[in-house]
């Protein structure tokens, strides 16, 4: 999924958890999982789960 970052860090994370099993928010340019697409419009995406439609453009 191709995102702006001020989105992304609103979007839970499917591999990091609280303390107490609640889910945490993409940590986005701080995580090395983060790809970026166009640095100047802020669209990116986490690369665990692939390269999204549209992430060549
Ligand atoms: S970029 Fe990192 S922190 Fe964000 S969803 Fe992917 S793995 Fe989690």
């Amino acid at each position: 999924m191709l995102v702006h970052v001020d989105d992304a860090k609103f979007l839970f994370c499917p591999l990091l958890m609280t303390h107490d099993d609640r889910m945490k928010m993409c940590q986005v340019t701080q995580c090395m999982m983060w790809r970026w697409v166009d640095r100047e419009k802020g669209t990116g995406y986490c690369g665990m789960a692939g390269k999204p439609a549209g992430a060549d453009a």
